[in-house]
């Protein structure tokens, strides 16, 4: 069995807590490699390293940082099979469902080449009698970043590409449950010229992030995962005094008016309830069909689709249309969900319990799900499942449709599907929801906007990646200098003003 290591230094370093985390191949339930759980103290090297490295760093041109960031792009082009593959392996996903975990870490790599541009300072000029004023935009230091398994390429990403192009040092705390990856990104991010110690992996659990939590040098915290663990760090993160990010879980609803063209909404459903075997934060979990008609309408296009839908592990090609969900533990709280669905009076149309796959029959394979019938007060509703399960709650207005969406906690993603275009804008203005799709079922925006959502699906105030991420990882400092020819004589008691 494999064991793996941190990326502390430019190195890989073996863990030396002596605590590990299995780390399993989902398709076929084995282990296949343990990732170590490291204590304060490694966590300490690598927060000691980070500063060190990070000084020179902030003092190197942001045009020789940009390039670093456009090596890196070429660089993960060209190891794009290798990353997906060993994504895969651990996590389950299909090859190109990985392709895409990194190829939309990568955007956001491209978009932070634009550093030299963003971090561009303001400048006024004669702002009073021989007085200029002016600000830069500082890196914070040594910043850091809790990520989740279901992307353990573009979340990493989404972070460390523009806490680096600021000029921090980033120490990454990836998922243990698929931490390869991550060490393949520091590797990377050095032979593109990022100095060591700038990109730093150190795997663990509570344990290492309780120790990121309360280091002194440590400046910022971005987090992404449940809400519960992001509700968690942000409050001790804040209270330490850090600059917190935190990013939590989703039930995102899907609105389907009674003139959307059903097939468009039920293919568009298909993919974004089951893909990735409903493991993202933008995966639609609740259909909500306008009318009964309508209803009846769409689980009538559903049901073949989903019926059709292939499940198997990534070796078998493209063919696949999602892969195992990420472990047994996973697996048994997606069952107990659906059974609590089933005696709590939901219909189970399309019933994916008892599925099996030869040959894989200790894999983490779920079959997929479709309920009608559900309402607010079945767990099913409440909870993010985080697996292949669709749940349908029909509504008779769009009123009711649209305040089902505005009353869950959570608000990370929604849409809405209409060919009315009054309908669309309303939904658009007035939903209490971060990210909006109209006629698209998972709203994810490019890596020049920012991604985030509301409610419980958010912890803090600024979005990941576009221009949020240049505030996130900087400080402005702003300069006001007079030259003496400006200078009254005599001392000024009074606050000073413009006249
Ligand atoms: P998770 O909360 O279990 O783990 C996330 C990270 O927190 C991991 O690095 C883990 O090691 C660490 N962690 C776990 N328990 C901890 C504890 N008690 N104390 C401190 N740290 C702890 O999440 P996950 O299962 O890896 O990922 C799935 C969740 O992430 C879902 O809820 C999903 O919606 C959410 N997610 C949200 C977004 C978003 O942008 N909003 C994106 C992706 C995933």
């Amino acid at each position: 069995m494999q064991e793996l290591t941190h990326y502390i230094g430019g190195k890989h370093v073996k863990g030396t807590s002596g605590r590990f985390a299995d780390v399993y191949n989902p398709a076929t339930g084995e282990i296949q490699a343990r990732a170590p759980l490291a204590n304060a103290d490694e966590l300490g090297q690598a927060v000691k390293i980070a500063a060190k490295a990070q000084t020179a760093w902030a003092a190197v041109n942001p045009q020789r940082r940009a390039r670093v960031m456009m090596a890196f792009v070429g660089l993960l082009q060209r190891d794009m099979d290798k990353l997906a593959e060993a994504l895969s392996r651990e996590h389950g996903k299909t090859i190109p469902d990985a392709k895409g975990d990194v190829q939309r870490g990568l955007e956001v790599v491209e978009y932070c080449v634009g550093a030299p541009e963003m971090l561009k300072g303001d400048y006024t000029d004669s702002a009073g009698p021989g007085i200029d004023m002016y600000s830069m935009k500082q890196p914070l230091g040594v910043t850091a970043g809790i990520t989740p398994f279901n992307f353990p390429a573009m979340i990493p990403m989404w972070m460390f590409a523009p806490a680096i192009a600021c000029g921090n040092a980033f120490i990454l705390k990836p998922s243990e449950r698929d931490p390869s990856v991550p060490l393949m990104l520091a590797e990377l991010m050095e032979e593109a010229g990022a100095p060591k110690g700038i990109l730093q992996v150190v795997n663990g659990d509570k344990e290492a992030v309780d120790a990121i939590l309360d280091h002194d040098v440590i400046q910022s915290i971005g987090f992404v995962g449940s809400t519960p663990i992001a509700e968690y760090i942000y409050s001790r993160g804040c209270a330490n005094g850090k600059r917190v990010q935190c990013f939590g879980g989703a039930k995102n609803h899907m609105i389907v008016m009674p003139d959307a063209d059903m097939d468009q909404a039920a293919d568009a459903l298909v993919g974004a309830g089951y893909g990735a075997a409903g493991e993202r934060c933008m995966a639609i979990s609740v259909a909500v069909p306008v009318g009964d008609e309508t209803a009846d309408r769409l689980i009538e296009k559903l049901v073949p689709r989903i019926e059709k839908l292939k499940v198997g592990p990534y070796t078998s090609g493209d063919d696949v249309d999602y892969g195992p969900v990420v472990t047994a533990a996973a697996k048994a709280n997606i069952e107990r969900l659906v059974q609590s669905g089933v005696d709590q009076g939901a219909k189970l149309v399309v019933d994916g319990r008892n599925f099996g796959l030869q040959g894989y029959e200790d894999g983490f394979f779920v079959g997929p799900h479709l309920f009608d019938n559900v309402t607010k007060d079945m767990d099913i509703y409440k909870t993010e499942i985080f697996g292949p399960v669709l749940s349908t709650v029909r509504a008779q207005t769009y009123e009711e449709a649209i305040g089902l969406a505005m009353d869950h906690e959570y608000g990370n993603g929604t849409a809405i599907f209409t060919r009315d275009g009054d309908t669309a804008r309303d939904f658009a203005n007035r939903i209490n929801i971060g990210m909006v799709g109209i006629n698209v079922p998972i709203p994810v925006p490019l890596a020049y906007h920012t991604f985030g959502g509301w409610k419980k699906s958010v912890f803090g105030d600024l979005n990941q990646h576009g221009p949020d991420a240049f505030k996130f990882y900087t400080r402005t400092k702003t300069i006001t200098s007079r030259w003496p020819s400006g200078i009254k004589e005599g001392g000024e008691f009074s606050i000073p003003v413009m006249e």
